[in-house]
């Protein structure tokens, strides 16, 4: 369903609205979490603002991503809390699942947010949403459907979309995306997923908590913590879903079943295939190359740290700028996006701050950190001598005779010594995690299936493991706790 929403902005006169005689400040094309926040923090530093919405209001996050996976997620979830329920002394039951109630009842909220966090707050704020396709037809020139908007600044916040990955095969018959995976009114009987990201791991797990037997190919949860990506593995295995740590290189429609052969030569088969592999930016038909905007290799629109792009009037944020595809990074760049394209940001002009960035991945258990990762902070790095002997470097490529007399001073012992607690306080932590985990997973799991192997889904005749939030905080310094928070 396409819906498109016009909201005539406060203190604005109509017919320069109707012949757009006088341009607007900022012209905003998109309608998601960063053209939002964009115009948000425009309209409140007393700017004029028209948003350029050529399919559904709000974007992704509110359509057909965060809103809607959350609410399915959520719902799945409780179906597999009844499933695994450990307390005999409570007892629940479950029936078959209504798969098209469950997508009606998410459409509906989708529908309610969508008025009421999208629609209402560009009236509350008084900038319009204009229906049409933005299209740059020269450097200076933006056009809705073809006529001209006139604007003092432009905003590119036109997001990202599900990536086609090159397989032999795939386009022979018919694959899901997490859009269109989301619009399914049967649960497939069994289901492969293409992608280990954070939207394939989701997207697994819903369907196998509403009953399908799932293969994921991929590698799981790559951006985060090995060791926790383990855990989550762990749990994926005891919910049935069978892991293929490998690349897909072709896919096969035969018979009604999708089979998807990997590098190593293994086949996984499924009624449904379900491509997760990434989201690639949306520049088509925006006229880049007229208006002079760079793009990067992968096609993302190239800003500076203050969001603005190759064209000095002309800024990106969001998905399709390479931030990191969360609606609050979205929301952020928006933001500065804005204050610096309308000259609200004062004398220093705006930048997102990254310190501390959280990301979730919303599976059961969740999976959330924040901050740098440890691949960049080196926290265990192998010693220089373990670097030098696996990559053929020299120890320190940069330095000469003085450096390596320098490695001797008590200065660089002292760096050295501090350099070796940090790496035994993150082993300590680990060796902490995993005993306690396996001491977590005792307790909830009791004892594995007779014959060891993984539960079906649907035969759940071992307890699962309670929600609990998996957390890394870390630092740039330090990692501070890698720890199991069992939640109530
Ligand atoms: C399944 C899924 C689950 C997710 N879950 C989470 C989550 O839990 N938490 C989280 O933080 N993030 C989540 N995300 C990511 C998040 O939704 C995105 O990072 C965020 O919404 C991007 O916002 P945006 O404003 O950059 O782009 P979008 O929201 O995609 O908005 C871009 C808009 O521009 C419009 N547009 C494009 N081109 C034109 C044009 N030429 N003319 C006019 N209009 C145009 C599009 O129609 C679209 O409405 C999820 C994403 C997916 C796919």
């Amino acid at each position: 369903m396409l819906l498109a929403v016009a909201i005539r902005p406060a203190g604005r006169d109509l017919e320069a609205l109707m012949n757009d005689s006088e341009p607007v400040d900022l012209a905003v094309i998109g309608s998601g979490g960063a053209a939002m926040a964009a115009a948000i923090a425009a309209r409140q530093a007393g700017r004029t603002v028209t948003l350029i919405e050529h399919a559904t209001l709000g974007g992704t996050c509110v359509n057909v991503g965060c809103v809607p996976s959350k609410t399915l997620l959520a719902a799945a979830g409780a179906r597999h809390g009844a499933l695994a329920n450990p307390f005999s002394g409570a007892p629940t039951s479950v029936l078959e699942v209504d798969l098209a109630g469950l997508v009606e009842q998410k459409d509906e909220l989708v529908g309610r947010l969508r008025q009421g966090k999208y629609a209402a707050v560009a009236d509350a704020h008084g900038f319009d949403v204009r229906p049409g396709h933005a299209r740059f037809t020269g450097p200076d020139t933006l056009t809705v459907d073809g006529t001209p908007l006139p604007a003092r600044a432009y905003l590119i916040a036109t997001g990202a979309e599900p990536a086609r990955p090159a397989l032999p095969g795939l386009d022979d018959g018919d694959w899901l995306t997490s859009t269109t995976a989301m619009e399914q009114t049967e649960v497939p009987e069994s289901l492969v997923v293409i992608g280990g990201g954070y939207v394939g791991m989701e997207q697994a797990q819903l369907f196998a908590h509403l009953g399908s037997r799932v293969t994921l190919i991929g590698r799981p949860a790559p951006a985060a913590e090995p060791e926790l990506a383990e855990v989550l593995c762990a749990v994926f295995a005891d919910d049935g879903i069978t892991l293929v740590r490998d690349r897909a290189t072709a896919v096969e429609h035969t018979g009604g079943q999708v089979v998807v052969s990997t590098r190593s030569g293994q086949r996984a088969s499924g009624a449904r295939l379900l491509v997760a592999t990434g989201r690639v930016p949306r520049t088509v038909d925006l006229g880049l190359e007229a208006a002079g905007v760079a793009t990067d290799g992968r096609g993302f629109v190239v800003v500076d740290e203050h969001q603005r792009t190759s064209h000095p009037r002309i800024f990106a944020a969001g998905d399709v700028s390479g931030a990191p595809q969360y609606v609050y990074v979205a929301a952020a760049t928006g933001r500065v996006a804005a204050l610096n394209a309308t000259g609200a940001a004062g004398g220093r002009a705006a930048t997102v701050d990254y310190t501390g960035m959280p990301s979730v991945v919303f599976t059961r258990p969740q999976l959330a950190s924040a901050g740098l990762s440890r691949a960049p902070l080196r926290v265990p790095s192998p010693s220089p001598g373990r670097r030098a002997a696996r990559t053929g470097q020299p120890r320190h490529p940069r330095r000469g005779q003085a450096g390596r007399r320098r490695r001797h001073r008590p200065r660089a012992r002292r760096a050295r010594r501090r350099r070796r607690g940090r790496r035994d306080d993150a082993g300590r932590h680990l060796r902490d995690h995993r005993r306690n985990d396996r001491r977590r997973r005792r307790r909830h799991l009791g004892a594995l299936p007779d014959d060891g192997g993984v539960p079906a889904p649907g035969r759940r005749a071992v307890p699962q493991p309670d929600a609990h939030l998996l957390l890394c905080v870390r630092s740039a310094s330090t990692v501070r706790a890698l720890t199991v928070v069992d939640l109530p």
